[in-house]
């Protein structure tokens, strides 16, 4: 249970009363009142709204850390990563959460906790353009970054050495707005971090890496440099060790970071297409169908893609049709009438879908109960109920859909199969439609995310160009 109650210090400006703080150290009292303020910036890789709940990496690393601690958490956002470390620096805060990369500058002007994820800096352009092949092919193209970013800073380095490198520094808190720029062709290059680039590819599939700028960095939490800070960063270096060792870390990381390899950008990009072109068509269906049955209708969407890439009318050598690809056997059971009915088909498939939920095993939880379901509606329960007792037998865990996953190949190895309950089927088939589901249904999350972002105060809602050393013109 959640010991931590939550403010937002956001979106309501009547919210905003009694979030600011005058005493000159906020870590005065810290320890008896157990109030953290923390900044953040609205990106998908840091914290932002899905729906109305709130979410993200770093959003659910903090909330493990309150409840872990006892600290009760009021989370500001700035809407620019200048603004947000203004506000570490004037000590407004306790802790800047924002999927931030250690740096010497930024070591030298504030505490810094141990690193929790390690990334690194990757140039990034549209195919089709230029490719530049090392750091010296940057100079005399529009190359952007975020203003007061890591990348800035990296800039500044380089100049010594590379004297004609020029650049644009964006206003914003969200990566998301260079990767915007250089798909729009308003800049021709970006330099951003190798994890948002993953995971915000999926929305822009024309953007390739062209550079790893090597070095591994990490991203740490940071607080003010006062010597009060110092009590508060052994408690969070602590914490990320023992949620390393629990398994914890590398739990919130997988919810957030585990699908953006599954996917070639060949298959991300016909359905970012068809996203466009073919699912405003089928919203209002699938968001009536999936309140039915109480699911997520992006989880609905995800699996009509991967069924059927939303086309009614489709039917495969082996006789499944519709929508959601259902055999007749199925349908019959249903009680569907005509399969190439959407709403049927539709209403079919999440019956079926929600009938595996409830038949499996009421130990295995959430999200590793989702994908196992799933997959047993492609290999049917039977199948999975052996990969189960695979994963057993090889010492896995049942309970956890990578272990059970990693058992599906052997389905189809006769070596094995001959022994199991039910004995053949298409295991590989079966990771593929599962890690293609989560892929769809984590880049919808990611797009609804994207369009319900929350809108920066007043003036702020068009990009802010600051053009650094360059003469270049902007178009924004
Ligand atoms: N990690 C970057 C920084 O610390 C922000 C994200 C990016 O620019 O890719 O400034």
């Amino acid at each position: 249970m959640r010991t931590v109650a939550i403010t937002i210090c956001l979106l309501a400006p009547l919210l905003m009363v009694g979030c600011g703080d005058d005493s000159a150290d906020i870590f005065a009292g810290l320890e008896q009142k157990r109030e953290l303020r923390v900044v953040t910036r609205n990106s998908p890789t840091t914290y932002f709204f899905d729906g109305d709940q709130p979410s993200g990496f770093e959003y659910d690393l903090l909330m493990a850390f309150a409840d872990a601690q006892g600290y009760q958490l009021t989370i500001e956002v700035a809407f620019t990563l200048d603004e947000l470390l203004e506000k570490l620096a004037a000590g407004e805060v306790h802790i800047a959460a924002a999927g931030l990369t250690l740096t010497p500058e930024r070591q030298a002007r504030f505490t810094a906790s141990n690193g929790y994820l390690q990334h690194s800096p990757l140039v990034v352009y549209k195919s089709g353009k230029r490719r530049p092949r090392e750091l010296a092919d940057l100079a005399g193209r529009d190359l952007v970054v975020l203003a007061g970013s890591s990348h800035a800073e990296l800039l500044e380095r380089l100049v010594p050495d590379y004297p004609n490198l020029q650049w644009r520094e964006i206003q914003a808190a969200d990566t998301l707005e260079l990767m915007q720029l250089v798909t729009s062709e308003r800049a021709e290059i970006a330099i951003l971090d190798s994890t948002e680039f993953k995971i915000q590819q999926q929305l822009f599939p024309r953007l390739v890496a062209a550079i790893d700028l090597g070095e591994d960095e990490s991203i740490a939490w940071y607080l003010p440099k006062t010597p009060g800070a110092l009590n508060l960063k052994s408690e969070i270096d602590d914490f990320f060790v023992s949620a390393e060792q629990k398994g914890l870390m590398s739990a919130i990381k997988d919810r957030h970071f585990g699908t953006a390899n599954l996917t070639s950008r060949i298959s991300a990009f016909t359905f970012n297409r068809r996203v466009e072109s073919t699912l405003p068509q089928w919203e209002p269906l699938l968001k009536s169908i999936a309140g039915e049955y109480r699911m997520d209708w992006r989880l609905l969407a995800a699996i009509s893609y991967q069924e059927s890439h939303w086309n009614p009318e489709a039917r495969s050598r082996t006789g499944v049709e519709g929508l959601m690809m259902l055999t007749r056997v199925t349908a019959n059971e249903l009680g569907i009438t005509d399969r190439r009915d959407p709403e049927q088909s539709l209403r079919g498939g999440a019956r079926f879908l929600r009938n595996l939920l409830r038949r499996l095993p009421a130990d295995i939880e959430d999200p590793h109960r989702l994908w196992m379901a799933l997959a047993a509606y492609n290999i049917g329960m039977g199948h999975l109920e052996d990969a189960r007792i695979l994963a057993e037998r090889e010492g896995l865990d049942p309970h956890l859909w990578d272990d059970v996953r990693s058992q599906l190949p052997k389905l189809q190895n006769p070596d094995v199969y001959p022994r199991t309950r039910f004995g053949f089927a298409r295991g590989v088939e079966a990771q593929t439609y599962v890690d293609n589901i989560r892929q769809y249904y984590s880049a919808l999350q990611l797009k609804t995310a994207a369009d319900y972002r929350i809108a920066p105060p007043v003036d702020m809602s068009v990009l802010l160009t600051a053009e650094l050393e360059t003469g270049l013109p902007h178009a924004l």
